[in-house]
């Protein structure tokens, strides 16, 4: 057995010399992942193993794609967004899960069309969670999403506490954004359905659709309301972990996960020297309503999840090995420490960790929707005081507008609506 092998292994390096290169050879026990491969032609092509590249790899039917979007606090800061996870599935679903201030940039750059991004999952309304809701939702809506934005969210302990009444005072808020859109392009896209779920709900579905079930359960942060998910799908399950101080809820039910994301928050000495905090709030802040980096490790070796992922923290060279010498102290499984546009792909065999390499000049990537036409029957929101300001330009616009119209065989009624 073992001469049959060394002879086909003989056999293929002197065929692959033939043919004037050298294949990566893997040998029983290795696995492609661990290697980018050699390059041994001037002419040839790198094996690419540790970047993904958007919109260039098919994910596989029984695949998940999970990419972070965002890892970091409320501060804004160009390197790191506050949290958004993507989670993509082999049967085509994309879902969103917390979109927070500044990661909306992350997310364009993955060139996902915006009607495949219509359904965002809340773990609370700190804004480092929702943030850029309103970003997506305008910025979707120019880049020709066709449908309503979707938005499950929990409950409060009281109705003001709670999604509905978030997503609905957001929309009283952006008015004027709204009905100038909705005048203008068409008004279906600004809609935002919400579904507010029970808190207090423990390992309750709410969300049930094409093979994918997805439950909460209370977390323990700032206030009655956050929660944390689990998806299952296809017998897979990912868990994304809101913000939260460590719960009983999280050691029960992200038991069997693949995939567990959980909050580490960085030390409280780092929040002391670095972030300009007062002692006595840097220590509360590890204690009380988020999870130290001792505490998320001793949740992962009782939860043992495939693979664990820690963020919510800045993810510098100065702070990072903080918090993970902190967790290695009590765990030692499969561990990402996130950042920004890190690409978790999970198969049955294997969990692979890479970077998402992605333009920062992305632009919006059409659908197989047609955007839709606007709304004639809106009304302008303009009064006559304002357009009796216009400045008379039709002489020099009229030279590229005719080309133009010619050459996209437009009609004077194309060019009226809402303005
Ligand atoms: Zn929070
Ligand atoms: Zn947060």
């Amino acid at each position: 057995m073992i001469r049959r092998t060394t002879l086909s292994l003989l056999l293929l390096t002197a065929v692959a010399l033939v043919y004037g290169f050298i294949t990566v050879i893997i040998l029983p026990g290795q696995t492609a992942e661990a290697a980018g491969g050699k390059v041994t032609d001037p002419l040839g092509v790198a094996p690419q193993r540790y970047a993904y590249f958007p919109g260039t790899e098919e994910l596989g039917r029984d695949e998940i794609r999970l990419i972070a979007c965002g890892t970091g606090m409320p501060s804004a800061r160009r390197s790191q967004a506050a949290t958004c996870f993507l989670v993509e599935l082999g049967n085509g679903d994309k879902l969103l899960f917390d979109i927070g201030s500044g990661s909306h940039a992350n997310l364009q750059g993955l060139m996902i069309p915006a009607d495949f991004l219509t359904k965002i999952f809340l773990t609370h309304l700190h804004t480092d969670h929702w943030g850029d809701l309103t970003s997506l939702w305008a910025g979707g809506w120019t880049a020709g999403r066709t449908g309503p934005l979707q938005v499950w969210g929990p409950s409060g302990a009281r109705e003001d506490m709670g999604t509905a009444y978030a997503v609905k005072n957001m929309l009283k808020a952006y008015n004027w954004d709204y009905m100038t859109r909705a005048a203008i392009i068409n008004p279906a896209p600004g809609e935002i359905k919400v579904t507010e779920f029970d808190y207090k709900g423990v390992n309750e579905v709410i969300y049930q659709e094409n093979g994918v079930t997805i439950r909460s359960w209370p977390a323990i942060h700032a206030g009655d309301g956050p929660i944390s998910f689990s998806l299952e799908w296809n017998g897979y399950k990912v868990v994304i972990g809101g913000d939260t101080a460590p719960n009983k809820w999280f050691l029960e039910y992200a038991k069997d996960a693949d995939l567990a994301v959980h909050e580490a928050f960085m030390t409280s000495k780092t929040f002391v020297e670095k972030y300009g905090q007062p002692p006595q709030l840097a220590a509360r802040i590890n204690l009380t309503f988020h999870t130290s980096a001792q505490a998320f490790g001793k949740i992962m070796s009782t939860v043992r999840p495939r693979h664990a992922v820690a963020y919510h923290f800045f993810n510098d060279e100065d702070t990072r090995y903080q918090v993970y010498e902190g967790i290695r102290e009590t765990y030692d499984g499969p561990l990402s420490m996130a950042d920004d546009n890190m690409v978790w792909n999970i198969t049955r065999d294997k969990i692979t960790e890479r970077m998402v390499i992605s333009p920062d000049d992305a632009w919006d990537v059409p659908g197989p929707n047609r955007p839709l036409p606007p709304d004639r029957s809106r009304k302008s929101e303009y009064t006559k005081f304002t357009l009796e300001g216009r400045f008379d330009t039709s002489d020099v616009d009229g030279v590229w507008l005719k080309s133009f119209m010619e050459e996209y065989g437009l009609t004077e009624e194309d060019l009226k609506g809402g303005e």
